[in-house]
């Protein structure tokens, strides 16, 4: 088949390379001049085990299967990685009841090697760490997020994929056996594909009210949450990633490490009508707050606004999560058409276990 995928992120380029080392003829339109320029770039690079999603949801099932599949790429393909663990840490007693409960979650979800720990075991792994308990999560890890997007497109091209840049996808129309679709940009017009994979990060919902009879009701609405960063300027204290219990609308405020074992905080959840990447630097005081619950001894003045990043939520504040929400043949009646919508966190370590599950549902 001819494939069009929309979007170079990392589930764009996930679907399409496992699309193209499955034979097919794929093309991967991004208007934008480069891969990884929307989502994909403002996130934490946890690669996450799978504790907290319901079982058998969506993100549970991608989450574990994707995380192991994602470890096995990285190993395979020279990707910059590291499974450090992760400890999920209870500052009073009713966090551990909810630490407690996300362990039962977790095996739940076939989440290997949890172990609950009391505050003196936790002390000894990470001598700076307040609490009075914690989930330990060895299979929990970071990875080079960028690397894997690179790696995944390179795969793409020596399997004969391309990406089309600066090529926006316009409209989308159904003129039996094929896709028709517009491009703008740079060579705009229209051209024919067999199937369409509507990756297209923030933009899907967007896009698929352009796709000519697609069913309204099945474009859910899309909430934007966004995640603000505060890097830390002095030397790292921690050598796992820190988690609290997660908060309404994220996973709270926690430790994440870069490959250089940098440190920095966040995302925090700062519920926003439109797009935009300022970051305020007054949310700071709400962070030191936050941190001080595990890390007492945190200084004065070292967090520095670093980045941001925006979930393409499908539910609001107060409202319980929604599931990732992957809209085949079955969902709308169209056929040879995949629409990902609502795809957060923990979308890039679930990203080739998703891209296997659309592929299947193109043939
Ligand atoms: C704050 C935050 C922290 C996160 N932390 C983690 C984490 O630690 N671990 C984890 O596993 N996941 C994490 N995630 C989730 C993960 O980052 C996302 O699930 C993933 O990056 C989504 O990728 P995507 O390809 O769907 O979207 P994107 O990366 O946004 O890609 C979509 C692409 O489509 C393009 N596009 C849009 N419209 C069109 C159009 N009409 N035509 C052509 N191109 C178009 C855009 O330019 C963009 O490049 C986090 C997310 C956020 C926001």
């Amino acid at each position: 088949m001819q494939i069009l995928v929309i979007g170079a992120g990392v589930i764009g380029l996930a679907v399409a390379r496992t699309a193209a080392r499955a034979g097919h003829d794929v093309t991967v339109a991004e208007m934008t001049g480069g891969i990884a320029n929307g989502v994909s770039s403002r996130n934490s690079e946890v690669v996450h085990a799978g504790l907290y999603y319901p079982t058998g949801s969506l993100r549970a099932r991608h989450c574990v299967r994707g995380r192991r599949m994602l470890y096995e790429f990285c190993a395979g393909h020279g990707v910059g990685h590291r499974k450090c663990g992760k400890l999920v840490v209870a500052t009073d007693a009713a966090e551990l009841g909810k630490v407690e409960a996300i362990r039962k979650q977790g095996e739940a979800n076939g989440v290997e090697d949890l172990e609950m720990i009391g505050g003196n075991a936790a002390r000894a792994l990470e001598p700076e760490l307040s609490c009075i308990g914690a989930l330990a999560s060895p299979q929990s890890g970071i990875v080079d997020s960028h690397g894997f997007m690179r790696a995944l497109w390179g795969e793409l091209e020596d399997n004969g994929g391309m990406i089309a840049f600066e090529t926006p996808v316009e409209r989308i129309s159904y003129r039996a056996p094929r896709w028709q679709v517009r491009f703008g940009g740079r060579d705009a017009g229209t051209l024919d594909f067999d199937a369409v994979v509507n990756s297209a990060g923030l933009g899907a919902q967007s896009l698929a009210r352009r796709i000519d009879g697609y069913p309204a009701d099945q474009v859910p609405r899309l909430v934007l949450a966004k995640g603000n960063y505060f890097s830390y300027a002095g030397r790292p204290v921690f050598s796992r990633l820190i988690y609290p219990t997660p908060v309404d609308g994220g996973l709270g405020v926690h430790v994440t490490l870069d490959l250089a074992g940098r440190m920095r905080f966040g995302p925090d959840v700062e519920w926003i009508k439109e797009e935009s990447y300022g970051i305020d630097a007054t949310r700071a005081d709400g962070f030191y707050a936050r941190i001080r619950s595990y890390w007492p001894r945190l200084p004065d003045g070292t967090l520095v606004p670093d980045y941001c990043g925006i979930r393409p939520k499908l539910t609001g504040p107060g409202e319980p999560a929604a599931d990732f929400m992957i809209a085949g043949p079955p969902a709308h009646g169209l056929p040879r058409l995949v629409n990902l919508f609502g795809i957060e966190s923990p979308g890039l370590t679930a990203s080739l276990s998703i891209a296997e599950d659309v592929v299947h549902y193109l043939a």
